[in-house]
């Protein structure tokens, strides 16, 4: 017979005895199916999606719904491991609204528990005030702050959870909390790391711009959806005027320079909106959604003018002493409804501005194959003698 089990004693006093021990064992019961469960929900939510919003709402479903929190919060750190910010939440109180979405390394809570890489956890709000971020006039309630980390040490961020009950957080939960985090951290380091790859696929090397790939992709997608809606859409073909002169001149270096900050002029002259990627070695291409050929001249007007202004190293010893670039542009609707045919046009009515002097915009129209200059439409005042291009 069991140690506890009393003889002397009748059968329900021996189970009271044992009722301490039963829902002891009871409780671990719970808790490891409460851990099996969220465990597997937070599996799932990897095995589903690589999206890292979708992933975060699953998350949330899990501390709501699974975990019974009242607030949840994620926040994820910056690249230089300096801040701390906001991506995803519930349950904040609207007096709330306006906190602080965004903390330094070691500032208050969230900034602290990254800091000293330790969850952090607070039983009763109105007790400790050395915190400032959860003072939002209750005054009551349990938070707990846990660092998310990966392999070494690296932190990605904290998840912060909040109950309206005082001392809610039992030591048990705090581990199971711990144990969730650990396998958060892993589900954001894979999404963040694939993100991250997905951006190297569609980045430029050189000047950080879209690539011809992601050009090429997206302008299917948004010829497709302007001729849906009707809306205009231009595309820009942008090449800098004797380039190869400049690299043989100053070397290649100094071209790859030239061409970083060529792009990056571009794209601070460039909406949000448009899409500016590096086509090839010194050429360049935007697509200009609802953008007609008339507002399409003045932007790259702008643009023509802004690089023929800007000072570059040693561009007094190009042809014209100065360093510029020619554009050629073409439109839905008024050139063609084929993607593949209007970004030819527009690479026609650059060719076209090269021939007629360079430094200049001209836009396609049906006349400019059966070469009769008098229809094309260009802008720029100033006009060049032909010189010949050093190909
Ligand atoms: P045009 O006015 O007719 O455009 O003359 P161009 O000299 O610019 O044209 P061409 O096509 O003859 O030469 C393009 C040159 O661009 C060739 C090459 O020296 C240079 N180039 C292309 N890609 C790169 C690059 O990645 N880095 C550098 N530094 N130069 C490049
Ligand atoms: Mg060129
Ligand atoms: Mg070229």
């Amino acid at each position: 017979m069991a140690d506890s089990f009393n003889s002397t004693k009748n059968d329900f006093e021996n189970l009271q005895d044992m009722f301490p021990e039963i829902e002891k064992m009871s409780q671990g019961l719970n808790h490891r199916l409460l851990e099996l469960y969220s465990l597997y929900q937070i599996g799932l939510a990897l095995s589903t999606t690589l999206d890292l919003d979708e992933i975060f709402n699953m998350f949330q479903k899990i501390f709501q719904q699974t975990l019974k929190v009242d607030r949840f919060g994620i926040f994820l750190v910056d690249h230089s491991f300096s801040t701390l910010t906001l991506h995803t939440s519930f349950g904040s109180p609207k007096n709330m609204g306006k906190a602080k979405t965004s903390f330094k390394l070691g500032e208050d809570i969230f900034g602290e528990a990254l800091m000293i890489k330790k969850t952090i956890h607070v039983p009763d709000i109105k007790k400790q005030k050395r915190y400032k971020y959860y003072n939002d006039g209750t005054n009551s309630g349990s938070f707990l702050v846990i660092p998310l980390l990966l392999r070494k040490n690296q932190q990605v961020g904290v998840i912060s959870l909040y109950r309206k009950k005082t001392g809610s957080f039992k030591k048990t939960e705090i581990s199971l909390f711990n144990k969730i985090s650990n396998e958060i951290s892993k589900v954001i380091d894979k999404t963040l790391l694939f993100r991250h790859t997905k951006e190297l696929s569609v980045t430029d090397d050189l000047t950080g711009l879209y690539n011809r790939r992601y050009f090429n992709d997206r302008i299917e997608t948004e010829v497709q959806r302007s001729s849906r809606y009707k809306r205009s859409l231009t595309i820009l073909m942008i090449d800098i005027d004797y380039f190869k002169n400049y690299n043989d001149i100053n070397g290649h270096l100094m071209g790859d320079e030239i061409l970083k900050r060529v792009g990056h002029i571009l794209e601070d002259n460039v909406r949000k909106a448009d899409i500016l990627a590096r086509y090839g070695g010194e050429e360049f291409v935007v697509i200009l959604p609802e953008i007609d050929k008339a507002q399409a001249l003045q932007v790259a007007e702008k643009l023509r003018s802004t690089i023929e202004a800007k000072k570059f190293p040693r561009e007094e010893n190009q042809p014209r002493g100065k360093l510029t670039i020619s554009l050629g542009i073409a439109s839905l609707y008024d050139d063609s409804f084929k993607t593949k045919e209007l970004v030819d046009f527009a690479d026609r009515a650059l060719y076209k501005a090269k021939a007629e002097g360079r430094n200049r915009v001209v836009a396609y129209n049906s006349s400019i194959d059966k070469n009769r200059p008098q229809n094309t439409l260009y802008l720029n005042a100033t006009t060049y003698d032909t010189v010949s291009s050093k190909k």
